[in-house]
């Protein structure tokens, strides 16, 4: 028997409720027939043209991805936008795509939970709660680690970007207490304070907040980990497919008639780094 979107959703829906989400965030279906049946399922952060064009190479029939397509009001899905070509793209292949963004960045398992793990948490509670849902995550290491060496584990953990792992702190610093938020994080800084953390693991850390907080710590903690928009989301992907199969497979769906695959696209939009200063180097240079 084939499965149908329709089966599919109600698990998603229940891992990720809409009502969970931001309110200013856009989530959920949004190309597709509930009714049409789903065979392959492709996972991706990002919902770019390369990655629609990747799921329709592998003949899927549902992409998954963590970023909404249309955040913001569009005017025409002319194929002449990047944004009418992404739509167009997905319906003409009949491929559905449904989008999980705040409302899987604040679900347990989710987007932190992922990232927590990566950082090494094994217990965590959230780092603060925005509109009723929790949003961040923060936790003790087993042990008391140098800040370098926890970044370095770190980047063991995540997938390889151009741009690397950018710290704020000194080198040798102990650390042990440790808030995560994937994404762009530069609005939590007063959270991350209040919850004590030694370091901070987000992205999209711009000058003046990253500066400030800095300035704030005085040299001190909270240190800052700046380990790329892309690489602190992805790893969710590969939990949402483990758990979107088991519960598939709970309800009698046979795993065997799914395929899934996760994006092989880095969406990361950079692409090469130049004269980035060697490890060891120092601020007078
Ligand atoms: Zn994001």
């Amino acid at each position: 028997m084939t499965t149908t979107l329709a089966e599919v959703l109600s698990v998603l829906e229940e891992f990720y409720p809409a009502d969970s989400a931001q309110s200013w965030d856009r989530v959920g279906l949004v190309t597709g027939d509930p009714a049409q049946p789903v065979t392959r399922i492709h996972f991706a952060v990002d919902p770019t043209l390369a990655v629609i064009d990747e799921a329709r190479k592998g003949g899927a029939d549902l992409l998954i991805t963590h970023h909404p397509l249309l955040l913001r009001g569009v005017h025409s899905l002319a194929t002449t936008t990047a944004k009418g070509a992404a739509v167009t793209s997905l319906i003409v292949s009949d491929i559905a795509l449904f989008c999980a963004h705040t409302n899987a960045d604040s679900a347990d398992p989710g987007v932190n939970t992922a990232l927590a793990a990566a950082c090494g948490l094994t217990e965590t509670q959230p780092l603060t709660i925005s509109e009723g849902s929790p949003l961040g995550l923060v936790g003790d290491l087993p042990q008391s680690l140098r800040l370098s060496d926890f970044a370095a584990a770190l980047a063991g953990n995540l997938p390889t970007t151009a741009g690397g792992i950018r710290v704020a702190g000194p080198f040798d610093a102990p650390v042990r207490r440790i808030a995560v938020l994937g994404g762009s994080g530069d609005s939590l800084f007063d959270a991350v304070r209040a919850s004590a953390a030694d370091v901070y693991v987000t992205a999209d850390l711009r000058h003046h907040p990253a500066s400030e907080a800095r300035e704030e710590a005085r040299g001190g903690a909270p240190y800052l980990i700046d380990a790329g928009h892309w690489a602190t989301e992805s790893l969710w992907l590969a939990h949402a497919r483990d758990r979107l199969l088991a519960a598939l497979s709970e309800r009698g769906v046979d795993p065997t008639r799914l395929e899934t695959h996760i994006s092989a696209v880095r969406t990361d939009p950079w692409d090469f780094v130049v004269g980035a200063q060697p490890l060891g180097g120092t601020r007078e240079g």
